[in-house]
């Protein structure tokens, strides 16, 4: 026969393994994603809130330049970054989702470093360097992001979005490699001239 006790006993070891997670293993969050398809939505928030951060960034990193070439360099990239919201507007209209703007924590940090970087360097070609360096580690994290992104999306079957996303991903390869040419053709040489 049970008592009022083993009853509560029997209720609190039945959930237990829907509420505990192994130690050193985060809990999901009540909204998180159970499926690809709610990944691909969330980094796309991710994304998007990153790309419009990046239209308020770089016009700083751009007054800050002093280079002619990394000016154009940045300013070109700017309309890019633009033309990048709108895809990604698309994609969300694709997949049947509102474009929503999700913080991004990682190109918080990034823009953060960058301006961090200003400060640290003499105005000229020192913080020229400086402002690539930082930029180009922009770059990498969208090129990672993107490229998954496609990958999701291939995954997922939305063909359209794989070919919008993959245009972002070749002009964040085009600016990071732009940015390596202004480094070694106008800029480092004379930054290693300096003391
Ligand atoms: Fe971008
Ligand atoms: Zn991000
Ligand atoms: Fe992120
Ligand atoms: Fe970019």
């Amino acid at each position: 026969m049970k008592t009022t006790d083993s009853k509560k006993e029997t209720t609190t070891k039945k959930a237990a393994p829907k509420q505990t997670v192994a130690k050193g293993v985060t809990k999901p969050k009540s909204n998180a994603a159970a499926g690809l398809a709610e990944l691909f939505e969330d980094s796309l928030k991710d994304i998007y809130w990153a790309e419009k951060a990046l239209t308020k960034a770089l016009p700083v990193m751009a007054k800050n330049a002093t280079s002619p070439e990394l000016i154009d360099a940045i300013n070109g990239h700017l309309i890019e970054t633009e033309e990048q919201i709108t895809r990604l507007e698309k994609v969300f209209e694709l997949i049947g989702k509102k474009a929503t703007a999700k913080k991004c924590d990682a190109m918080e940090g990034l823009i953060e470093e960058g301006k961090g970087i200003l400060e640290e360097t003499e105005i000229g070609v020192v913080r020229d360097a400086g402002i690539i360096a930082a930029s180009q580690k922009i770059e990498h994290y969208e090129i990672a992001t993107y490229g998954t992104l496609r990958q999701f999306a291939e995954t997922l079957g939305y063909q359209e979005a794989v070919t919008l996303l993959e245009q972002t991903l070749d002009e964040e390869k085009g600016a990071d490699k732009l940015l390596t040419e202004v480094a070694v053709n106008a800029v480092n040489l004379e930054a290693a001239e300096l003391e």
